[in-house]
């Protein structure tokens, strides 16, 4: 999700950026572990990295049950974690933050002891669990959750009341993690198989969380539960309560893969508005499954859920908060004015489905994963929707104004480290510039639908998605990447006049950095050149001057003749 400054972002230092540049020189590990802690808490590292106790466990299937009490903002309720044994294993790391409160642990009937290390809780299992075994560890919880403050941005539970007095409920939690209101492994790396959520409300409450809602049941308490089934692999920061006065209508669209069922839940009081602006769902869908394939998850629908927050990409049950308006928030990112052609949260968090949720970084660091093809498909529908390659060009080349480049996109591994926002806006326009480096679209389409089909319903790691790209596009693509997602550099374009014509070179760039580039010499037509490192010469008349492609993202400096 967002755009906005992540928790991350926001307390990110001067020291961390010092850590982020040695890393870049190739300092040691040690050095770098050792930098960690001055700028990393030791509780960064207990949920950013796979600890001994994570590792050697794989969780097959969570069992969620939650009962959430708007009157007083308290939640309780119980995790049941089934897991896979992957090697032998003693201690077994499960997280909660604070305040929320572990009652008990279970297995197989017998109440387990732990310890409790900040928002981690070390449980010790009765007996050296065997490779091939399967074990399920309840763990039953409460207490009164974090309050996100400023959601989509920072997480937690937030409780608030519609335009009509009813309770409304929801959740969000990507970056801080979904261990602020339910125990689980929280690591991006880890991914259950299936997973079911059943939460109980006051009644009339209705809740719509992820997959499909497999039963209604009214409590004689006054409460009911709705029980919802994910049936594919889902990541953590996805499971969302969304719990209010909601309308309900489906719609079923003929895709690639068969029928999906699109399930869209605005609050009552807003059914008008989303019936004509939630419009834009089919053609959303008909846009990724072109580019990206099939929808990831068939099994489980798409739904469009209204919450009280931005939007976010929660898998199968997006969440909408943009105010049935074009544009974010009513304004156009890339300042171009195609971005008031379609709703941003619509589209932005739907493409998530796709590169987020199918396709899911392993570490925070990686998050560009996630963001830069999200920001890219923002590009790619305004091509969709325009039916002109150039609008979609113009839309990503618009928020380029955004870039910073405060820092790497990529972030510091191990530590829930977002990296840079630029993970957005510079990785958008990195695509788009890959893309002109393919120059061919249905090589490019066809390696984006192929990303997803690789890496379907899996975490990965940006080492995976680069070899692929290379692999795909048949460019070696080793310093293109290094380049923009590990350094803040951006490509100068040195050019200078010389007898006969133009000298012309890459600086500011990784060693190995050769990028080719279209460029327009005198006046003539855009052709490609090959620049290296150092200087090569091309005829020109006299005086001449170059203009490059603006899809590249790069920079062009004229240099007078004695320089360089
Ligand atoms: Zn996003």
């Amino acid at each position: 999700m967002s755009v906005l400054p992540s928790r991350h972002a926001v307390r990110t230092s001067a020291s961390r950026r010092g850590l982020v540049f040695a890393v870049l020189l190739g300092a040691t590990p040690t050095a770098i572990a050792a930098q960690v802690p001055s700028s990393f808490t030791h509780a960064d590292t207990l949920r950013g990295s796979l600890g001994p106790a994570r590792t050697w466990w794989d969780v097959t299937f969570y069992d969620l049950h939650v009962r959430v009490n708007p009157a007083d903002s308290t939640i309780v309720g119980w995790n049941a974690i089934t897991y896979r044994v992957l090697q032998p294993g003693r201690e077994m790391q499960v997280d909660l933050q604070p305040p929320l409160e572990v009652d008990s642990m279970v297995m197989g009937g017998a109440r387990l002891e732990w310890r409790r290390d900040g928002n981690a809780f070390f449980v010790a299992l009765p007996a050296t669990q065997r490779p091939g075994e399967t074990h399920t560890l309840t763990v039953h919880y409460g207490g009164r959750p974090v309050v996100a403050m400023r959601p989509p941005w920072d997480g937690g539970f937030i409780w608030r009341t519609d335009g009509r007095g009813n309770p409304w409920v929801a959740t969000a939690n990507q970056g801080l993690g979904a261990s602020v209101w339910w125990p689980n492994k929280d690591h991006g790396s880890e991914e259950p198989d299936s997973q079911r959520i059943a939460i109980t409300v006051p009644t009339p409450m209705v809740d719509v969380s992820n997959g499909r809602l497999r039963g209604v049941t009214v409590n004689d308490d006054g409460t009911t539960t709705w029980e919802w089934f994910v049936s594919s692999p889902l990541n953590n920061y996805g499971v969302a309560v969304n719990a209010g006065a909601y309308a309900h209508w489906q719609e079923l669209y003929q895709g690639e893969a068969g029928t999906l069922t699109l399930d869209y839940w605005p609050l009552a009081q807003d059914e008008a508005a989303a019936r004509r602006q939630w419009t834009q769902v089919p053609p959303m869908i008909r846009c990724f499954e072109h580019w990206f394939g099939p929808y990831p998850f068939y099994k489980d629908g798409f739904k469009l859920v209204e919450a009280p927050h931005l939007g976010m990409e929660h898998q199968s049950a997006v969440a909408y908060g943009n105010g049935f308006a074009n544009g974010y928030r009513g304004t156009d990112l890339s300042g171009t004015g195609l971005g008031l052609a379609w709703d941003f949260i619509i589209i932005h968090e739907s493409a998530h489905e796709w590169f987020a949720n199918n396709i899911t970084a392993k570490d925070g660091a990686d998050l560009w994963i996630h963001e830069s093809f999200g920001n890219y498909a923002e590009n790619l529908y305004t091509e969709c929707l325009t039916g002109s390659k150039e609008a979609g060009a113009e839309y990503v080349i618009g928020t380029r104004s955004r870039i910073v480049n405060d820092r790497p996109i990529i972030g510091v591994y191990g530590v829930n480290d977002e990296g840079s926002g630029d993970r957005y806006y510079k990785g958008g326009n990195m695509l788009h510039t890959l893309r002109q480096l393919v120059d061919d679209d249905e090589r490019w389409r066809a390696t984006l639908r192929g990303l997803n089909e690789t890496f379907r319903h899996r975490t990965v790691t940006t080492d995976e998605v680069e070899r692929y790209i290379s692999s795909a596009t048949g460019i070696p693509l080793h310093e293109f990447f290094d380049q923009y997602l590990r350094t803040t550099m951006v490509p100068v374009l040195e050019v200078r006049p010389e007898a006969g014509g133009l000298a012309y070179r890459w600086t500011n760039v990784v060693k190995g950095f050769d990028m080719p580039v279209r460029a327009s010499v005198a006046g003539r037509p855009m052709e490609w050149i090959r620049p290296t490192q150092a200087w090569k010469s091309m005829e020109a008349p006299s005086g001449a001057s170059m203009v490059l492609d603006p899809s590249f993202y790069v920079e062009l400096r004229l240099v007078s003749s004695g320089g360089g």
